[in-house]
């Protein structure tokens, strides 16, 4: 009988993965590796954890594995591990611009929602202070204590619902702005090459994405703001709060806007209206009423309503006005 090493064992493991066995793993799943990453983590390891609890889409098969770090620490060495054993692996925030396909993820989502650490410090020329927050950290704790602490330069982030890692993968924007202009440096953890501290100017952001190394999870950030006047910054927050309730569909479940605007001017909700393609609904997945750029779960929609919709809007926009709409929102996982 051959004995296989540890070392070995986990790579026979990660082979059955990449030939899209995985799911075999929910009765016979290989405990060599489950071990290894409750050994590494103490925020969770947990088989087979359904998406549709972790999207705001409220729709998604099931992952793998879906495993919480407690600490950078823990992110570097879980991160290290998987990539060293060829194991996919994708970082998770809050899960408001992501689509997991009905078929679930084959491999290790990892949840960054217990780096939520938070500290503000001065900087020498006394103007400027950093804000330094994990990667978990909601948008909506920075926002608490931006207005807490009367800092400025934050505002255009107000109910934007993820994460700071995820508004930094994402380059987040809104209102003119986006999260690159407040971007001081990151701490990104790469395989093999631990956590590194990249300043702003090596940093390739552009329109609704950030370039990074392939495998590599964002950390920790800082921003840069200054102290501003209370009264103001909590009416500029008021204002843009309420713009968004009267313009965005928020009684529903959905992922903000699907298709990134077009280059020439015209926003790609506007193309859709304009299309009169709003209210249009495949299964429970519906084109917001309300803001064309929105696709509403009004219930029980699955992913691939949702993929359908998206596939009919592209083909009809093409079809009438030659743009390809490209979509703003991440895909991953596999059909059923
Ligand atoms: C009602 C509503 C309104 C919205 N309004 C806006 C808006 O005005 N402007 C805007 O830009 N967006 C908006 N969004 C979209 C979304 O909230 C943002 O893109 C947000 O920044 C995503 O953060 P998240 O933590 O949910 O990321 P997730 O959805 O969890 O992840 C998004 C992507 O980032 C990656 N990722 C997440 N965390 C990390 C990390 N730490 N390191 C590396 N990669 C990571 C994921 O793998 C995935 O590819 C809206 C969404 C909703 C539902």
């Amino acid at each position: 009988m051959k004995h296989l090493r540890a070392t070995d064992r986990l790579r026979e493991t990660a082979k059955t993965w990449k030939r899209g066995k995985a799911t075999d793993m929910a009765g016979t799943h290989d405990t060599t590796l489950e071990e290894s990453m409750e050994a590494m983590v103490s925020g969770g390891v947990f088989r087979g954890e359904p998406m549709d609890r972790h999207t705001s889409f409220g729709v998604g098969g099931i992952a793998d594995y879906f495993v919480v770090p407690a600490n950078p620490e823990e992110t570097v060495r879980l991160v290290d591990f998987l990539a060293a054993l060829g194991v996919s692996f994708l970082p998770l925030g809050k899960g408001t611009n992501l689509l997991v396909l009905d078929g679930g993820y084959r491999g290790v989502i990892i949840s960054l929602k217990n780096l939520q650490g938070l500290q503000i410090r001065q900087e020498d020329d006394d103007e400027t202070l950093l804000v330094r927050g994990e990667a978990g950290l909601p948008i909506t704790r920075l926002i608490d204590c931006a207005l807490k602490d009367s800092l400025e330069g934050l505002e255009f982030l107000a109910g934007i619902p993820g994460t700071l890692g995820g508004a930094l993968r994402m380059n987040a924007g809104a209102w003119g702005s986006e999260i690159k202009d407040v971007v001081r440096s990151l701490t990104l953890v790469v395989p093999g090459r631990g956590a590194e501290v990249i300043p702003r100017s090596r940093l390739a952001f552009a329109y609704r994405k950030l370039e990074l190394p392939e495998g590599s999870v964002i950390a920790a950030a800082e921003l840069a703001v200054r102290r501003g006047d209370r009264d103001v910054i909590e009416g500029r927050i008021r204002e843009i709060m309420d713009k968004r309730k009267k313009r965005h569909p928020l009684e529903y479940r959905s992922a903000g806007s699907v298709f990134k605007n077009p280059p020439g001017g015209v926003p790609a909700g506007r193309l859709i209206e304009e299309a009169g393609l709003k209210g249009l609904v495949v299964g429970d997945a519906m084109i917001s009423e309300l803001h064309g750029n929105f696709i509403v779960n009004r219930g029980k929609a699955k992913a691939a309503h949702i993929i359908e919709l998206i596939e009919e809007v592209r083909m009809r926009i093409r079809d009438m006005t030659g743009i390809e709409l490209e979509t703003e929102i991440v895909i991953v996982g596999e059909d059923l």
